[in-house]
């Protein structure tokens, strides 16, 4: 696992030890780190990052909420952001302009999917 740095950094949807910590980057999987922080940038330059109004994990980074997103998590492959309002089975109220960026590259949106999760992005398709 590799950390993929922010453009600028999001806090983090839990607090550590009872404080607001701000992240500065996320850890992937080395075989798709080039790819995250392609879609970082792409976010960023669309001028849809500060849609963004925290990060709540990629790499193992918080307790699974449902089998299918525990998986893909494990593997470094996922990033939730936005989970405060954006709760797994809830239709959400995630950004379109960053699903569209996210889809165009490549990357699945779990807020299609038959139980919807609509904070998660995992690279790839077909799970
Ligand atoms: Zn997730």
């Amino acid at each position: 696992m590799v950390g993929v740095n922010f453009p600028s950094g999001l806090p983090l949807g839990w607090k550590v030890n009872g404080m607001e910590v701000v992240a500065t980057r996320a850890r992937v999987n080395e075989a798709i780190a080039a790819e995250t922080l392609a879609l970082f940038r792409s976010w960023y330059l669309s001028g849809l990052w500060p849609k963004l109004a925290t990060f709540d994990g990629g790499y193992t980074w918080r307790s699974k909420r449902g089998a299918d997103d525990l998986s893909m998590h494990a593997y470094g492959g996922a990033l939730d952001f936005n989970a405060s309002t954006n709760q797994l089975g809830s239709e959400g109220d995630m950004d379109r302009g960053l699903v569209e960026v996210a889809q165009r590259r490549g990357w699945t949106w779990g807020g299609e999917w038959k139980r919807p999760d609509p904070m998660h992005f995992q690279w790839g398709r077909g799970y």
